[in-house]
C-alpha cells in the first residue's frame, strides 16, 4: 500500500497543480468560466472543495462546439496559439475537435514518456506505429512521446499490412505500438505468410491503447505468445489525455498518472464516489493542458478501483483489469454486471477463432446473445467448437449463447477501435 506520506505528498501535489491551472484559465476560458460562475466558484482551496465541483460531461462539449463551431469555447488561449487538431472518433455521436497549444502538445507527449517508461522503452529502442495517422491523436501523441524519448520512431503510415510485416523486420524494430486487434491480425497475417513473429522479429514490448483487450487476459496472452513480446495497456481519451499506463510489474491492472491527472470513481447514475475496490465510472481532471483543460470529467469508461501495492513501488491509483468497458455497453444479465471485455476473454480463449461479433438481443424476454464466429481454420469450424464455446460462456457468465459461423475473411478487420459488441 501507499504509505501515507506518498498519498499526501500525491494531493499536495494536485491541489497545487489545479490551483495554479484555475488561475490561468479562469477568467479567459469561457467555457469553464461560466460554468463555474453558475456554481458560485472563483477559486478551489482544497480538495474537498474540488469534489464538489460539477461535473463535465461529453455532451456539455458537444454541445457547446455546436453553439460554438467548430472548436468550442473550452479554450484558454486566443486560437492563434494552438498549433495541433484532432478529433475524436465519433463512435457514440458527432466527434469533437480538439485544439492543442505547444504548451499543451508536449504535455501530451511527456505522459507518452511516462507510458513508454513505465513499459521499459530506452533511447535505444527502435518503435513501430503501424497507424494510418489520421485526424485520431492516440499514436500522434505515442509518436511525439518516441521523439522525447529519443526514440527512433518508423511511421507504418500508408502501409499495407503485408508492407509493415516487412518494415518491421528489416527495420529491427523492437517496440510495437497499436491497438490490440491490429497486434492479433498482423500475427494472423504474418501467420498465413509463414513468418514467425516471436523468432523473425526484434519486437520485445507492445503497447496498446484504443481498446480493453491488452488488459484482457487471454487477448493479452495471444499478443505475447504470437509476438514473443511483453504487452502493456494503456488509457487515454482524445479529450483527457494518456491518463494511465502499465508498468512492468504487470499486476493485471494499470496506474492513474497521478503526477498529471486527477482521478474519481463515481456511482454512473448518481455521481456519488465509489469506495475503494468498487467498479464505477472514471472521471478525470487533467492538470497540464492548460490550453484545452477537462475538469471532472465523466469518461463514459468503467473502472474498478484497486488500493492493493503494486510491486513497482508507485504509489499511484491502479485500476484493475484496465478499461472493463463503456458505461453504455454494458450488460445487466440476472443482475450481473457483463461487460464486453469479459465475452472476448472467453472467446480469446479459442485459438480457433480468428474474429467474432457479438449481438445481446436486448429486447428478447430473457436477453439472449448471439456470437457470429470465424474460425481461423480455412477449411471451416472444428466438430464440437460450437459446443465449447457455448458452455463456456455458460459457465462465467450464466448465459448460453446462440453460436452461428461465418466464413473466413467475412466480418470486418480493425485498424482502430474494433467493435464487436452490439445491442440489437
Ligand atoms: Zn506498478
Amino acid at each position: 500500500m501507499a504509505t501515507i506520506s506518498a498519498r499526501t505528498e500525491i494531493e499536495k501535489e494536485q491541489l497545487n497543480r489545479l490551483r495554479r491551472m484555475l488561475h490561468a484559465i479562469l477568467p479567459a476560458n469561457e467555457f469553464y468560466r461560466s460554468k463555474f460562475a453558475d456554481a458560485g466558484i472563483t477559486q478551489v482551496e482544497s480538495l474537498e472543495q474540488f469534489r464538489n465541483l460539477p461535473f463535465t460531461a461529453k455532451s456539455e462539449l458537444v454541445e457547446d462546439q455546436q453553439q460554438h463551431p467548430p472548436f468550442g469555447s473550452d479554450l484558454s488561449f486566443p486560437q492563434e496559439r494552438y498549433i495541433r487538431v484532432h478529433q475524436t472518433s465519433g463512435t457514440t455521436g458527432k466527434p469533437l475537435y480538439w485544439l492543442d497549444t505547444e504548451e499543451s502538445w508536449d504535455w501530451w507527449a511527456e505522459c507518452w514518456k511516462v507510458i513508454f517508461q513505465a513499459a521499459g522503452v530506452r533511447s535505444e529502442d527502435r518503435i513501430y506505429f503501424p497507424f494510418s495517422f489520421g485526424p485520431f491523436i492516440g499514436f500522434w501523441a505515442g509518436w511525439e512521446g518516441a521523439r522525447k524519448l529519443g526514440a527512433l520512431a518508423i511511421s507504418g503510415g500508408a502501409q499495407s499490412t503485408t508492407q509493415r510485416l516487412k518494415a518491421i523486420v528489416d527495420y529491427g524494430a523492437t517496440v510495437l505500438v497499436c491497438t490490440p486487434t491490429y497486434a492479433l491480425h498482423m500475427a494472423a497475417e504474418a501467420n498465413k505468410a509463414g513468418i514467425d513473429l516471436a523468432r523473425g522479429s526484434a519486437v520485445r514490448v507492445t503497447i496498446h491503447a484504443g481498446e480493453p483487450g491488452a488488459s484482457i487476459p487471454s487477448t493479452k496472452k495471444m499478443i505475447e505468445e504470437s509476438w514473443g513480446a511483453k504487452c502493456y495497456d494503456h488509457a487515454g481519451a482524445t479529450e483527457v489525455g494518456a491518463f494511465a499506463f502499465q508498468c512492468a510489474s504487470q499486476p493485471g491492472a494499470v496506474h492513474v498518472n497521478e503526477s498529471e491527472f486527477i482521478a474519481e470513481v463515481i456511482d454512473p447514475n448518481s455521481g456519488a464516489p465509489r469506495k475503494a475496490g468498487e467498479q464505477g465510472e472514471l472521471v478525470i481532471t487533467n492538470l497540464g493542458r492548460i490550453g484545452s483543460p477537462v475538469i471532472r470529467y465523466r469518461t463514459g469508461y468503467l473502472f474498478q478501483s484497486s488500493h492493493q501495492p503494486c510491486p513497482c513501488g508507485r504509489p499511484y491509483l491502479l485500476l484493475a483489469g484496465g478499461v472493463l468497458g463503456r458505461v453504455d455497453d454494458m450488460v445487466i444479465v440476472r443482475g450481473v454486471n457483463v461487460f464486453p471485455s469479459a465475452v472476448e476473454n472467453i472467446l480469446r480463449e479459442f485459438s480457433e477463432i480468428e474474429e467474432f461479433r457479438v449481438e445481446i438481443l436486448e429486447k428478447a424476454t430473457m436477453k439472449e446473445m448471439k456470437i457470429v464466429i470465424e474460425p481461423s481454420s480455412p477449411s471451416g469450424p472444428i466438430e464440437g467448437l460450437d459446443e465449447r464455446v457455448s458452455r463456456r460462456v455458460r459457465e462465467r457468465i450464466g448465459l448460453r449463447p446462440v453460436i452461428e459461423f461465418v466464413a473466413p475473411e467475412s466480418l470486418p478487420r480493425f485498424e482502430l477501435k474494433a467493435r464487436r459488441f452490439f445491442k440489437v
